[in-house]
This record gives C-alpha cells, sequence and structure tokens, in this order.
C-alpha cells in the first residue's frame, strides 16, 4: 500500500496533479482515471484457498512514487541569478517557444514535453515535442489541468528521448525537482534524462468542465472557436481569445469552482525550483518576465539572446508587482498548516502522537 501518498496526499485533497507518481510507479499500479481528484492504486484481487483476498499491488517496492511526489517535501525559496524583461522574435512562437528552440539548436534538450490542446473539444493533453516543428505547433499551458507528467515514459521509451526539457506550473517542477534530488535508484533514469525546466508563473489550474459547463454555455460557443485561454490576474479575469479575433472574459471569482482541489494548498507562485520561470506579470503588455535561476538556464537564455530569437526589453522588471502575487499565494500556508493538524489528529488517534502534541500544533496555528 502507498500509505503516505494515500494519507498525506490523496485523502487531504493534497495532490497537485502533476502525475508524476504515475510515471515512476516501479509495478504500474498507479492509474489517474479521468475524472479523479488524485491517482488510485489499482485493485487485484485473487482467490488463495477458499479466501477471495484483495491484494496489494504495492507490496515490496521502494515506493519511488512516494519519493517523487512533490506534496511529500518541505520546500524552501528557490534560487534567482536575474531577472529580465524579454519579447520572441520568432515570427509564430513566444518566449517558451523561443527558450527551448535555442535549447534545441544548442544541443542542451533533444525534446520537450509540453502543454498542448486538443481542438475540437478544447481537452488539455501533452505533447511530446522533438523538432522545432513540433515545439511551434504546441498551444502552449491554458491553464486548464492534466497530469502532464504521465507523458514522461512516452518520452522516455516511446520517443527514446536522452535530453528532456519539462514545461510546467510549480508543482510540476517540484515534482521534477524531487527526482532530481533523490537518491532512490528507481529514478535514476528520470534523473539522467531530464536536462531542462522551464517553469511558469501559476495561481490555479482549472478542470476541462471549465471550458464544457462554463464557456461553451455561457457563451452559446463550440469548444472549436477558442483559440486561446488566458488567466489575467492584474485584472482577475479569464480572457477567452476566439478564432474569429475577438475576446471574452469571465471575471475569476466566477470560476473558482471550476480550480483544482490541491492548488489550495499550493504557496509556490513563480516556480522557484525551475531553471528558468516565466510569466506575464512584471512586464509590460506583450513582453515576458524570465528569472533565471540556474546556471543551465542561463546559458540557455544567453544561447536564445545570441541567435537573436530573444530580445531583452529596456524597460526593468516590476518586481513589486510578482511579489504582491506571491505573497498572495503564501497566504494558502493557512490551508497546508490546518492539513498538518488534520493528520496529526489522525496520527493521535491512531497512537503516533501524542494529545500534547496536537495542543501544541493548535497554539501555533492559532497564535499566527
Ligand atoms: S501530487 Fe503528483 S506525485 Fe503527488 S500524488 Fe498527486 S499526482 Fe502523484
Ligand atoms: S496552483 Fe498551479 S502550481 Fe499550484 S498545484 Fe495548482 S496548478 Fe500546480
Amino acid at each position: 500500500m502507498v500509505k503516505m501518498l494515500k494519507r498525506k496526499v490523496w485523502d487531504v485533497n493534497r495532490c497537485s496533479g502533476c502525475g508524476m507518481c504515475v510515471s515512476t510507479c516501479a509495478k504500474n499500479v498507479i492509474l489517474f482515471p479521468e475524472d479523479s481528484d488524485h491517482p488510485i492504486l489499482e485493485v487485484k484481487e485473487k482467490n488463495i484457498g477458499w479466501s477471495h483476498v484483495v491484494v496489494d499491488t504495492s507490496f515490496f517496492c521502494e515506493k519511488p512514487c512516494e519519493e517523487s511526489c512533490p506534496r511529500l517535501k518541505e520546500w524552501k525559496s528557490g534560487p534567482i541569478i536575474r531577472i529580465i524583461s524579454a519579447v520572441s522574435k520568432l515570427p509564430d512562437g513566444d518566449v517558451i517557444d523561443a527558450l527551448l528552440i535555442s535549447a534545441l539548436r544548442y544541443g542542451f534538450i533533444d525534446g520537450a514535453i509540453l502543454w498542448d490542446v486538443e481542438r475540437t473539444s478544447f481537452k488539455p493533453l501533452p505533447r511530446v515535442a522533438a523538432s522545432e516543428d513540433e515545439i511551434l505547433k504546441s498551444t502552449g499551458f491554458q491553464h486548464l489541468w492534466f497530469p502532464i507528467l504521465t507523458a514522461l515514459n512516452d518520452a522516455i521509451y516511446g520517443r527514446g528521448l536522452r535530453k528532456i526539457a519539462i514545461v510546467g506550473p510549480p508543482c510540476v517542477i517540484q515534482a521534477v525537482e524531487a527526482v532530481l534530488s533523490s537518491t532512490n535508484k528507481k529514478l535514476e533514469m528520470y534523473r539522467e534524462r531530464i536536462r531542462l525546466t522551464i517553469g511558469l508563473f501559476c495561481d490555479g489550474i482549472y478542470s476541462h468542465q471549465l471550458v464544457t459547463n462554463e464557456i461553451v454555455g455561457r457563451f452559446n460557443i463550440k469548444p472549436y472557436d477558442i483559440n486561446t485561454i488566458k488567466v489575467d490576474l492584474r485584472d482577475a479575469l479569464l480572457r477567452i481569445i476566439m478564432y474569429d479575433g475577438s475576446e471574452k472574459v469571465i471575471p475569476l471569482s466566477d470560476i473558482r469552482k471550476y480550480m483544482r482541489n490541491g492548488c489550495a494548498r499550493c504557496v509556490d507562485f513563480t516556480s522557484e525550483w525551475a531553471d528558468l520561470s516565466v510569466g506575464d506579470l512584471g512586464s509590460e503588455e506583450g513582453k515576458t518576465t524570465i528569472i533565471v535561476r540556474t546556471p543551465i538556464g542561463e546559458k540557455c537564455l544567453d544561447y536564445a539572446i545570441r541567435e537573436g530569437i530573444i530580445e531583452v526589453a529596456e524597460t526593468p522588471v516590476n518586481k513589486e508587482e510578482i511579489q504582491r502575487f506571491v505573497l498572495s499565494k503564501e497566504r494558502r500556508k493557512r490551508a497546508q498548516e490546518v492539513d498538518s493538524l488534520l493528520l496529526s489528529m489522525l496520527d493521535a488517534l491512531s497512537g503516533v502522537k501524542s494529545r500534547e502534541e496536537i495542543e501544541e500544533m493548535l497554539k501555533l496555528i492559532g497564535g499566527k
């Protein structure tokens, strides 16, 4: 039984839905049903003699799934080398496309796991891209949830990629960092193959029901009329850009119910553990903020600038604007503390923690 995942993540709605545990499950028994808030452990039943028993499918396993789950780790602030505002000089690609294409040209990577949508239903899906053309074809992150890291094995075993870049929100980047910093032998293949992470600014991600129940119904349109969906945090609006060039908006407060439960427990706004973090906030309209966090991220950006596919804007980044959203998301720490308390109370019931310890925790939370 994957006790930690079940008790500390799935049962208390803390799963971010990154999909890493599904990919790293050594026995292939963790599944992510489409309508579920979190993965599940496959149930197998067996007749032994006269008895009918449920088999523990994860028995005798080193649990690489638990080792790679971002929700079972403590996260401190990540490093920052520099922050710039930039524009893409690619005719049909944004700053993320430009960074990936330069990494591909330079040989840092030979492919990437990207976000895309199925055009007729506007349903999110992962795209494994191994060429400039494939990178440019993907629609990018539309703030619609998919367990993107379930595509990791396809990238490695299906496409044979050896140097992979991953683009995703902070929880996805944290899952990758959990793998990269682990010493679990079962995760070695992933550690060897993942070379670059590009993290996104993220305040929350939505289920596909946002499209089917809200957008389609509210505006009487078809999913295939939608070109892109953008979360505009500055104006607190969801912007839906249609193929005919028109735009429709919904206040973010109206779509809160479609946000994944796990997002309520998430405090990383800028993807602090990525090589490069990317987002609109902090830059003028039409420009993108890039936070360089590691030497590999720096090399990648410098190469894109030298190639002439990214141009650094002269206007400085408005760091206070980013900081406002960082602080606002950090308020979710309270939800994490309540989770810890709940888990401790469960421990108390099973005798693992004492009543005094629980009282101490209550005092800590109450005192804040
Ligand atoms: S957060 Fe990711 S790794 Fe953890 S349980 Fe959820 S899907 Fe699995
Ligand atoms: S808020 Fe963003 S980073 Fe956090 S769990 Fe949700 S999707 Fe992941």
